[in-house]
C-alpha cells in the first residue's frame, strides 16, 4: 500500500492476474516414444518467471516427474518467493526422506501424488511422512487413475489412503487416450454421439458400465465411513461447458518454451483414440516464449479466439446458473432456463483442437 492511501486508510485496487495457472513443464518425458528426460533449460524458467506478477499459481506437472529435474528445489524455491501460490503435480517415486524436507521447508500450497498403478505400498510410508510433516497451508492429495487394472483395488485404495490423513483422494481416468493400450485399459464408455452433449439434467443420472460403478459406490462408501473427501470422475462421457485444464484462463508452457493450451496440445505426431477410431490428433502451439514475448503469445488472435469460445460457454453457464437458482427454483424454470443454455452452448461449439478430446466430455 502506497504512503498516502495508508495514511487515508483507502486500499490500492487489487492486481488483475489474466491468467489462473501457469502450468509449467520443468520435465518431459514422451509419452509416445521411447525417449529420454528432457529438463527446461534455467533460462527458459527465469524467462516465464518474468510473468509470476500476471497468474495466480504457478503449477509445476507436465508429461514427466518435475521433482526429477536437477534444479527442482531451486525452481519452486523461485516460483515460491515469486508467485502468489505453487503447485507441484508429482509421480511420487522422488519422495524420499529427504526430498521430503526440502519440499516441506519450501510450503507449496498442494502437492498431488499422481498414482499411475497403484503402488501405495510402496509410497506408504512416504506419502505418511509428507503428510506428517507438511506446514498446515500445504494441502497433498493422492490421484488414483482408475483403468481395468486398477480399478478392483480403489475400495482397498480409499482404506490405506484414510489413515495417511491426506486432503483428498481423487479417482480420475486415464487423462488422455494416445494409445491402443491406454484405449483397451479405459473404464469409462468410450463411445460419444450427439446424445452425450447437452442436457445437464440427464447427465447426472447417466451410468457406466455396472461393475465399475459398484466399485466407485464402494469406495464411495468407504470413503464416507473413513471421512475420506473422495471425487471420482464419471464413467459417462458428457460434453462439459469446460474442460478439467481450464484452458480459458490457464496456459501450459512445455520444457522448451512452447505455450500450448493443454498439455495435450503440446504434443506433436499424436495418434489419439476417440469413438474407438484412431486419428491424427492436431496440435495447437502458440510460439515460443525463447522467441517471442510470453505476453504477446497470450494475446494472439488464434489463441484468443480458442479461449473466446471457453469464455462464452462459461458465460452462459454462469448466467443460467444465476437465472435458475437465484431465486426459488422450480422444474418448469429449470426446463426453460436450460434449454436456453443448451441452445447457447450448441451455437458456441467446442474448439475443433478439443472436438475429441475425452476432457471435454468430463470423464
Ligand atoms: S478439452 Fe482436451 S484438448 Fe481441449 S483444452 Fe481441454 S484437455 Fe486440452
Amino acid at each position: 500500500m502506497g504512503f498516502f492511501s495508508s495514511l487515508f486508510g483507502k486500499k490500492e485496487p487489487k492486481k488483475v492476474r489474466i491468467i489462473d495457472d501457469l502450468q509449467i513443464e520443468i520435465v518431459h518425458l514422451s509419452p509416445l516414444a521411447n525417449d529420454s528426460e528432457k529438463f527446461m533449460e534455467m533460462a527458459t524458467f527465469n524467462e516465464l518467471s518474468k510473468y509470476f506478477g500476471e497468474i495466480k499459481r504457478a503449477v509445476f506437472l507436465g508429461w514427466g516427474d518435475p521433482m526429477n529435474h536437477p534444479q527442482f528445489f531451486e525452481i519452486v524455491k523461485n516460483a515460491k518467493d515469486n508467485a502468489p501460490q505453487v503447485e507441484i503435480v508429482t509421480f511420487g517415486t522422488k519422495l524420499d526422506s529427504n526430498n521430503i524436507q526440502e519440499l516441506v521447508k519450501l510450503a507449496p500450497d498442494k502437492i498431488t501424488v499422481k498414482l499411475e498403478k497403484t503402488i501405495l505400498t510402496d509410497l506408504n510410508e512416504n506419502i505418511k511422512n509428507l503428510v506428517k510433516q507438511r506446514k498446515s497451508n500445504t494441502k497433498v492429495i493422492l490421484e488414483f487413475i482408475m483403468t481395468k487394472d486398477t480399478i478392483k483395488e480403489l475400495p482397498t485404495f480409499i482404506e490405506q489412503a484414510a489413515p495417511l490423513g491426506v486432503d483428498e483422494v481423487m479417482a480420475n481416468n486415464i487423462n488422455f487416450i494416445i494409445s491402443p493400450e491406454k484405449n483397451s485399459q479405459k473404464v469409462f464408455e468410450g463411445i460419444v454421439t450427439d446424445e452425450n452433449r447437452g442436457d445437464l439434467l440427464a447427465q447426472g443420472k447417466a451410468k457406466g458400465k455396472e461393475e465399475y460403478e459398484d466399485l466407485i459406490a464402494l469406495a464411495g462408501k468407504v470413503a464416507d465411513k473413513k471421512g475420506v473427501y473422495f471425487t471420482p470422475k464419471k464413467l459417462v462421457c458428457n460434453e462439459a461447458v469446460t474442460c478439467d485444464y481450464n484452458p480459458q484462463k490457464n496456459v501450459f508452457i512445455a520444457w522448451n518454451g512452447e505455450m500450448s493450451p493443454c498439455p495435450y496440445l503440446s504434443l506433436k505426431n499424436v495418434k489419439a483414440f476417440f469413438n474407438e477410431t484412431e486419428y491424427a490428433q492436431k496440435p495447437f502451439i502458440v510460439g515460443n516464449i525463447l522467441e517471442t514475448n510470453f505476453l504477446e503469445l497470450w494475446n494472439k488472435k488464434e489463441y484468443a479466439d480458442f479461449r473466446g469460445i471457453y469464455e462464452r460457454r462459461v458465460k452462459a453457464l454462469n448466467e443460467y446458473m444465476k437465472s435458475t437458482f437465484d431465486e426459488d427454483p422450480n422444474a418448469q424454470l429449470i426446463q426453460e432456463n436450460y434449454k436456453i443454455l443448451d441452445q447457447k452452448l450448441s451455437e458456441e461449439k467446442v474448439p475443433e483442437y478439443c472436438a475429441k478430446c475425452y476432457k471435454i466430455y468430463d470423464v
